[in-house]
């Protein structure tokens, strides 16, 4: 561990004065991460669901090489550029029908500000401006800026610590039906009865389609969520999926939305959209949206600095053409079918309270929190970065990982047990 590291600068959600340990990373190529000491560790965390064609590629350093030469920054206010242009006909074509418009920003929590000021811009410009009010499902996560945390699980989210500064939005229950299984009546009932109640102040829906991520790691069914996309419909509310953690491929389907069958009004797209190499972050939505936003002169307001990033989007376009080769598939697949045969048995041990798998996302919930300074050491010394959180322990690796590599992942989880 670098000492001045661990005095001077903040990692994710640590104290700088009582510090969790961390591993000091040479170099990353394929799905290993190489420590300055020498050790090699496969990765079973993709950078949190980030490096979906592993780390080094090839294609990917290609596009960022040749876009240097050009340029890696300009400004998109009154100008723009092919690699922005590219990655807007990329991500329309890619993305469930109709969002066919795009806001291009630099964070997974951004696109989220982005998608909720569409959301209130397009009410407030129709003449509505109480429906400024977002319902979500608990158990979400979206990011950690203001407005994203206040649609994040009020418990364990971030609500008690910033609870006066975050708008008072509408939570339905946690969808306890699972994925692969009918949505069952009561959930259903639940949001059903607070869109009812609260249509006319609430703007839009907003929720992660399908995987609920960092906020439990939990699948429901995608029942469920066409239930939920017809009661928007339904009552007059916008829908936004929050794909950043489950698009391009992570849940087996290109986008988790096409489980169900829908297609939102608005949605967020980041994490793997680079392959892992620059944060990056698309707002979508379709032709309602637009036009409600735009009418008499509406502008929408947002605009960062580094938007539409040309080197990110240069990337980024290199990273869609590896998708669209589609070979993606067949790995998510395989690794599916190979998680669900190592994982199984887990069931059994007494620590474990679920085993769940949905495309290349492996769950192993245990009934305690993990002592993850103790369990990431363990992992380390046996060669693996499995990064857990509460009582998650899970594998999200990048999607060309070996069957052999992914088996020392699964053998490994043994490791945060007893
Ligand atoms: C990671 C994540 C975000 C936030 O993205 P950042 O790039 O970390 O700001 C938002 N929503 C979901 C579903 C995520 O997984």
């Amino acid at each position: 561990m670098n000492d001045f590291d661990r005095e001077h600068v903040w990692h994710p959600y640590t104290s700088v004065t009582h510090p969790l340990p961390t591993y000091s990373v040479d170099s990353c190529d394929g799905v290993r991460i190489k420590l300055t000491d020498g050790t090699e560790l496969i990765d079973g965390m993709s950078s949190w669901w980030c490096a979906i064609h592993g780390y080094n590629h090839p294609a990917l350093n290609a596009a960022a090489n040749a876009q240097l030469q050009n340029m890696a920054h300009v400004m998109f206010g009154g100008l723009t550029h092919a690699p922005a242009i590219e990655l807007a006909e990329k991500l329309i074509a890619l993305t469930p029908s109709g969002l066919d418009y795009v806001f291009f920003s630099d964070s997974g929590s951004v696109s989220v500000e982005v998608a909720l000021k569409m959301a209130i811009q397009y009410w407030h410009n129709r003449g509505y401006p109480r429906k400024d009010r977002m319902l979500t499902i608990r158990g979400g996560y979206h990011g950690d800026t203001f407005g994203a945390m206040s649609v994040c699980d009020p418990v364990n989210g971030m609500h008690t610590l910033f609870g006066a500064s975050l708008r008072t939005q509408l939570f339905a229950p946690r969808p306890q039906c699972r994925y692969g299984e009918q949505a069952n009546e009561s959930d259903i009932e639940s949001i059903a009865q607070l869109l009812e109640q609260h249509a006319h102040e609430i703007a839009a829906v907003i929720l992660e389609p399908i995987v609920q991520g960092a906020g439990g790691m939990w699948f429901y069914s995608a029942d469920y969520l066409s239930a939920v996309a017809a009661l928007c419909e339904q009552h007059d509310v916008l829908l936004i999926c929050d794909e950043i953690a489950t698009g391009f491929g992570r849940s087996g389907r290109l986008f988790a939305s096409e489980h169900a069958g829908i297609s939102p009004d608005i949605m967020c797209v980041g994490k793997a959209l680079t392959g892992g190499y620059l944060s990056l972050a698309a707002t979508l939505t379709n032709r309602k949206v637009r036009d409600g936003i735009s009418d008499n002169a509406g502008v929408l307001m947002h605009g960062p600095t580094f938007m539409g990033n040309p080197l990110a989007c240069a990337i980024a376009n290199a990273n869609l053409e590896l998708l669209s080769a589609g070979t993606w598939k067949v790995q998510v697949a395989n690794i599916e079918a190979q998680f669900k045969n190592e994982l199984a048995s887990y069931r059994r041990h007494p620590e474990v309270a679920d085993v769940r798998v949905l495309g290349a996302i492996g769950v192993v919930e245990v009934h305690h929190d993990v002592d993850v300074a103790r369990v990431q050491q363990r992992f380390v010394e046996a060669g693996v970065w499995i990064r857990p959180f509460g009582k998650m322990v899970y594998l999200m690796p990048p999607y060309l990982i070996s069957s052999n590599d992914l088996s020392k992942l699964t053998a490994a989880i043994a490791l945060a047990l007893g």
